[in-house]
């Protein structure tokens, strides 16, 4: 691997990376996408970033449109500087009609932000060099659900620009990394049992490994019955505490709670699970491929802010929350393209943010924290 002092504090980065098998045939939609990444989303930039774009030597008309799209935040910090401010349409200044960058063109890829150059690529640097796409870019998804294969992972030669700000790690950890990984993504890949299952036995596996669980944390739990209407009821109160949060999520979550405000809630499930069984009769395997994506990206079940069995959560809560959004509106539009639209709108909350996290939050809160009651849940 070569590492080699860059302009701007960045660090050339070459070197083998283990990606999925989809990763090589990876090409941005441009003017195709449906929903650009440069469309409503909030984006935000570190402030050395903030300082290249404001000093670079460019035509006053860029020069303008710099100043005006990147903004410092109110509260700013050195990770979290500035923010791209979006026009009347909600879509960035830098993006032009034919789906390019306006920046990118006139001053070359150099300049872009990190976010912006590699985007929907995560690649990561410490326990492993490891690169994956987000699954909140609609192409994405698009290749993940192009065949019924387990995903595989291929090593290849990947060069990146940017600072590694990692802490080095041990051989040990990084083996240990690489064993539960392992163990996680072979428990979630045994297509014969059914995913709850595979979902269930990745919690007993992670709740056996986590020297952080606190028991008393589990003795606060409520009981729950498998009841339709009394669950999506309580899933239902989980999901309001989010009060205004999340707009892009909160949006698609009021459409469903909309489907029950007037009750009836086992007839309209039940309607709503047998058109989305018969529209995407493999949908299990897309479910499968698309959460084990999501958890190599985040480099599951490795966040150093949280013990293994509250980022199992997080995967519960993420399955929880996507089966219970495609179910029931995905009914009237039974296309791939649109369940593709409406996964890849969900993830650009649940991958970017601390969404999943609060949602855990809120649901230990509401006493949902035992295996039993995550199982009824997961079974919706
Ligand atoms: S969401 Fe993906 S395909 Fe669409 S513009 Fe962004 S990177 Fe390209």
């Amino acid at each position: 691997m070569s590492v080699k002092l860059y302009s701007f504090a960045k660090e050339k980065i070459k070197t083998d990376f283990l990606v999925p098998d989809y990763y090589k045939d990876f090409v941005c939609k441009g003017k195709e996408c449906r929903d650009s990444c440069c469309m409503d989303w909030k984006v935000n930039i570190p402030m050395d970033q903030y300082f290249l774009l404001h000093g670079l030597s460019c035509n006053p008309k860029l020069k303008e449109k710099i100043d005006r799209t990147f903004r410092p935040l109110v509260k700013p910090t050195n990770e979290r500087y500035a923010e791209i401010v979006h026009n009347h349409n909600g879509d960035c200044p830098m993006h032009k009609k034919d789906g390019y960058c306006l920046l990118h063109e006139q001053c070359g890829e150099e300049v872009l932000p990190w976010v912006c150059r590699y985007y929907p690529r995560g690649p990561r640097f410490d326990y492993a060099f490891e690169c994956s796409c987000a699954n909140s870019c609609e192409k994405t998804l698009e290749l993940l659900f192009s065949n019924d294969n387990k995903i595989s992972f291929e090593k290849r030669n990947l060069t990146f620009f940017m600072r590694n700000k990692e802490k080095e790690l041990s051989e040990a950890e990084r083996n240990r990394y690489q064993n539960v990984r392992k163990a996680c993504f072979d428990i979630l890949t045994n297509r014969e049992i059914s995913l709850t299952n595979r979902i269930l036995q990745l919690g007993v596996y992670l709740k056996d490994q986590d020297n952080t669980l606190n028991p008393n944390a589990m003795s606060k739990t409520f009981e729950l019955k498998a009841n339709i209407e009394e669950n999506y009821q309580i899933l239902e109160s989980v999901l309001s505490r989010f009060n205004g949060k999340y707009p892009r999520l909160l949006s698609l979550i009021n459409q469903v709670q909309n489907v029950y405000k007037d009750g009836d809630y086992l007839d309209k499930y039940n309607k709503a699970l047998n058109s989305f069984n018969n529209a995407f009769p493999n949908h299990e395997i897309m479910f499968e491929k698309m959460l084990i994506n999501d958890l190599f990206f985040k480099k599951f079940p490795f966040n150093p802010y949280s013990g293994f069995y509250n980022q199992y959560m997080t995967v519960c809560g993420t399955y929880i929350l996507i089966r219970y959004l495609t179910i029931n509106l995905i009914e009237s539009h039974q296309s791939k393209e649109a369940l593709i639209d409406l996964l890849s709108r969900i993830f650009t909350v649940i991958s970017h943010s601390e969404f999943d996290n609060n949602l855990v939050q809120h649901l230990q809160n509401a006493g949902i924290y035992k295996l039993d009651q995550i199982e009824i849940l997961i079974k919706l």
